[in-house]
């Protein structure tokens, strides 16, 4: 088939044409979030992009097959191995296991992704399902003499590379590597960019999740995960991996370390990365503590619909500036554009010329390294053409096949609204938690967050305070 798309490759610095191992199929994998927390929209606004390359390729006619990977054991605090484990540390915070944690969050995340319209990966795999090929992936690395044990872990020997740096340049390395929060040195390494392919002792006094190996009983690394997930179901060629740019470096220049030095070939062809959102205080980040979630959005009465909007007006390769002023301007924007498509009659035939003219013309935005601004100037023109409104009101809903911003969905799903006593209930509920709190009396504050699931209220601790839904 002819590949139209042309993707800004972060392998070659190039906006390059997109082209498939297999002509007509795509080969994609996206690393998952780390489930210890919600998601925050800057997570959510990586995976809306990657959905948005995801929908893409499948508008041009390709036959896609995405992986994801759901990262619930060894990514520790720092992404230079150092620090405690995330999950732990997430179990510790609200006194629960580590597996029931990542159960929570997972589910969190997808229905986060839901109410953004991001598509289910076709295959979503957790690490803690896959110990058995990292374990194999480690033991080829130790037979070539990619890796050395110390210390009683297993590490990653970089100096073995020709080059190791092949995403990213020292410079930009120095920069991403400053903006860490741990500094810790690990005097195991050989060398400074050395990483852990699988943790024993050393790490682990209250480590939860631990699984025999040659090595002694331990864990996996983060990175080995996404090379021993991805090649386990998209086999030792990929077309295009994806990420946010915080994971350049380090965690996909080790994938790259790892994945080619264990299969002696090239791996993947493209890399493709969603620039963060930022907030006045610059990167949102679930390490903060504080961040901004969906739910507290809707909290705040706005549709999931217009963060989606709002992030489709800039380009993924920029940095995105969050704020409330402009997501009013987005929702304004949306409910007129909403209207307008809503408003069209479904009286008429099609335009069959019209229609193919306005999808190219839309398909052409999109093929040029996503630029999700220009699709939405299309949907614009396209509602000011001189045609009928069949044509337009088919067009739209083609178009939302990728855009996927509800322009034909007649009426929102409205929460269920709370009735006074119920939600006087419900304040003092939260009233109480927090004295129980205070007091440090966490198994009442848990309980009483379960009584108020048990009656259909979802709350969150943000900034702003508590916050509560009705699910
Ligand atoms: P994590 O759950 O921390 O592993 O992150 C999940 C995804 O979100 C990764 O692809 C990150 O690169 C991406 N990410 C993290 N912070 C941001 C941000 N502020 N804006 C956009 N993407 C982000
Ligand atoms: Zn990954």
């Amino acid at each position: 088939m002819e590949n139209r798309l042309y993707i800004y490759n972060t392998l070659t610095r190039r906006v390059e044409k997109f082209v498939p191992n297999v002509d007509g199929k795509v080969g994609m994998y996206t690393c998952g979030p780390t489930v210890y927390h919600f998601a925050h929209i800057g997570n959510l606004r990586s995976y809306m992009m990657e959905d948005i390359l995801e929908k893409t390729l499948r508008y041009l006619g390709y036959d896609v097959k995405r992986v994801m990977n759901i990262t619930d054991v060894g990514h520790l605090s720092s992404d230079a191995d150092t620090g405690e484990d995330k999950m732990l540390k997430g179990a510790k915070r609200e006194h629960k296991t580590v597996m029931e944690i990542a159960q929570f969050y997972t589910d969190a995340f997808f229905e986060d992704c839901r109410k953004l319209c991001i598509k289910r990966p076709d295959v979503v795999e957790p690490a803690t399902n896959c110990i058995g090929e990292f374990i194999h992936m480690v033991e080829v690395l130790l037979e070539k003499g990619y890796a050395y044990v110390s210390g009683e872990n297993v590490y990653f020997d970089t100096s073995k590379l020709k080059e190791y740096y092949v995403l990213t340049n020292h410079t930009e390395e120095e920069l991403l590597q400053g903006v860490r929060d741990d500094v810790e040195v690990d005097e195991n390494k050989r060398n400074k960019n050395d990483f852990v392919l699988w943790f024993t002792k050393s790490k682990f006094e209250d480590q939860a999740l631990k699984w025999d190996s040659p090595w002694g009983v331990g864990y996996p690394g983060w990175h080995i995960e996404c090379s021993g997930i991805s090649i386990k179901h998209l086999g030792e060629y990929m077309d295009i991996h994806c990420g946010g740019v915080d994971n350049i470096f380090p965690h996909h220049t080790n994938e790259i370390a790892q994945s080619e030095s264990y299969l002696g070939h090239k791996w993947c062809n493209y890399w493709m990365h969603v620039h963060h959102l930022n907030d006045k205080a610059g990167k949102m980040s679930k390490s903060k503590g504080e961040f901004l979630t969906v739910s507290l959005l809707e909290s705040k009465g706005y549709d999931p619909m217009v963060y989606r909007m709002f992030c489709l007006q800039s380009h993924y390769r920029k940095p995105l500036e969050f704020s409330f002023e402009v997501l009013d301007q987005v929702a304004a924007a949306y409910g007129k554009l909403k209207k307008r498509i809503l408003g069209l009659s479904k009286e008429g035939a099609v335009d069959a010329a019209v229609f193919a003219e306005y999808r190219r013309k839309f398909e052409d935005a999109l093929c040029s390294d996503l630029n999700t601004s220009s699709a939405l100037t299309v949907l614009y023109d396209m509602l000011k053409a001189d045609t009928n409104d069949a044509t337009k009101r088919a067009l739209a809903e083609s178009f939302d096949e990728v855009l996927s911003i509800h322009l034909l969905v007649e009426t929102e799903e409205q929460a269920p609204a709370a009735d006074d006593s119920l939600a006087a209930w419900i304040e003092e509920k939260i009233a109480e938690r927090k004295e129980a709190k205070k007091a440090k009396d966490f198994a009442k504050a848990d309980a009483i967050r379960a009584e108020l699931l048990e009656k259909g209220v979802r709350i969150q601790d943000t900034r702003e305070g508590v916050v509560w839904e009705l699910i």
